[in-house]
């Protein structure tokens, strides 16, 4: 009997792996578009495959029902990654915030060790061929390729991720082939991504990089918050607490950015060392005032907005309001956010083929019988920080296990 699988991505070749260990007597063949599989894995964690994350819980992802997640994440767990890959000879280092990188610090190296056991349990992987139609005959599939080339299958695993980063494969073909089989698809956005802003408000801003704290906005309403290195763009802002943070942007609009320039004190403290420097520095104009304290640039912009448009002010000029009103400013400086760097940017797809159509115990369609998907195609993303890796191994390893035991 046969196991097709669409997409020779993360999910898919954990898939792949997962039923040719189950079940010795079935093909299991990986279906890949693009010359060779496996190429967003060498693209992740910057080259270096964040691959699963120590604090792995079902709070880290999102979705309709991001609960889905949680028997899956249970029966496939992060220690079941660590084991698996160790197996492989991948062996793990722990970084900051409990995020898992091989210790060789390569991504090709999650990739070799993958592609090493799909070839040692003697899986067969078609490259391009690009999945464009499915049909369900009396007892197989016929998946029809772009070039015309035609697979069969008894049981089907859709693993072809959603529409991030096309450049890398996933470019949301799959989303058409479930609809056409009969499933829902919810509305799709990018998540993990930079995040765009009125260009006029960051250009002066461009290429200062600081280390500062980041809160998300809802019509005033506090969402989340993340502290880390942040980098002001010609298009808005970008780094890692913008990465993290847009993982809350899709669907929701009025968002706005707080930066917290010096998170590390209070207003208070921030008063006291304005009006020291204010009292040491009063042979200062207003250009120099920030040096030694903030980004010159940063420090130009605030006293802008606080209404000091001439940098010739004085700074011995600085009264109690004006000094209170740049510590507001220091400690909550706002950004219109006006969308995101979109899919071509993104590392993830929020939403996807609606879960409630599948059966969490296996990763098998309601609708479909011998139907199964996978990884980021189904609508489930996670946080920044090796959640969707964790994901996408858990959930490929349940559906190439649960395949491959129904064809015992
Ligand atoms: C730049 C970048 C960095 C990232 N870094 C991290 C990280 O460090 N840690 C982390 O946890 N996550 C990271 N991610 C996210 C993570 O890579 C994805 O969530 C994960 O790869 C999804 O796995 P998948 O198998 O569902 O889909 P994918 O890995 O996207 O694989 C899908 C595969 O299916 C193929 N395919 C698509 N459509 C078809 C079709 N019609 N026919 C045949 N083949 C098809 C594609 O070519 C691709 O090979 C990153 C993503 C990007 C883009």
């Amino acid at each position: 009997m046969k196991l097709v699988i669409i997409g020779g991505g993360a999910s898919g070749m954990a898939a792949a792996v997962e039923a040719a260990r189950t079940n010795g007597n079935i093909d299991v063949i990986i279906a890949e578009r693009l010359d060779r599989p496996g190429k967003k894995i060498l693209a992740t964690g910057n080259g270096r495959c964040n691959f699963s994350n120590t604090n792995t819980s079902t709070d880290n992802y999102y979705g309709n029902d991001s609960n889905f997640t949680a028997w899956c994440l249970k029966r496939f767990t992060v220690n079941d990654t660590v084991n698996f890959f160790n197996q492989l000879g991948v062996f793990p280092k722990e970084e900051e915030k409990g995020k898992l990188y091989p210790f060789s610090g390569q991504a090709s190296a999650v990739l070799d060790c993958l592609r090493n056991e799909v070839s040692r349990l003697g899986v067969d992987i078609v490259t391009g061929f690009y999945a464009k139609s499915v049909s369900i005959g009396k007892k197989s599939f016929k998946i029809q390729a772009a070039d015309g080339r035609t697979l069969y299958a008894d049981r089907l695993i859709i693993a072809g991720g959603g529409c991030a980063s096309p450049a890398l494969g996933s470019d949301g073909s799959c989303f058409e082939i479930m609809r056409a089989l009969g499933h829902r698809v919810s509305e799709l956005a990018p998540a993990l991504v930079q995040m765009k802003t009125d260009p006029k408000e960051v250009r002066s801003l461009q290429g200062i990089k600081i280390n500062g704290m980041l809160r998300l906005i809802q019509n005033d309403r506090f969402i989340a918050e993340d502290k880390g290195e942040i980098l002001f763009t010609d298009y808005g802002i970008s780094g890692p607490p913008v990465f993290q943070l847009s993982a809350k942007l899709p669907f929701k609009n009025n968002i706005t950015a707080s930066i917290d320039f010096m998170s590390e004190y209070s207003p208070k403290e921030i008063y006291d060392i304005l009006e020291y420097r204010r009292d040491s520095l009063s042979h200062l104009t207003m250009e120099n005032f920030f040096t030694g304290l903030l980004n010159k640039r940063i420090g130009n912009l605030i006293a802008r907005r606080v209404g000091i448009e001439k940098l010739s002010f004085s700074v011995g000029g600085l009264d109690k309001q004006l000094l209170w009103s740049i510590v507001s400013l220091i400690k909550d400086y706002r950004l219109e956010i006006k969308g995101t760097k979109g899919f071509g940017n993104a590392q993830v797809t929020a939403g996807g083929v609606l879960t409630a159509d599948f059966d969490d115990k296996t990763m098998g369609s309601k609708i479909v019988k011998g139907l199964y998907a996978c990884g980021e195609v189904l609508d489930i993303y996670g946080d920044c920080g090796g959640y969707n890796l964790q994901w996408a191994w858990s959930s490929g390893r349940l559906a190439g296990m649960s395949a491959a035991e129904s064809m015992m």
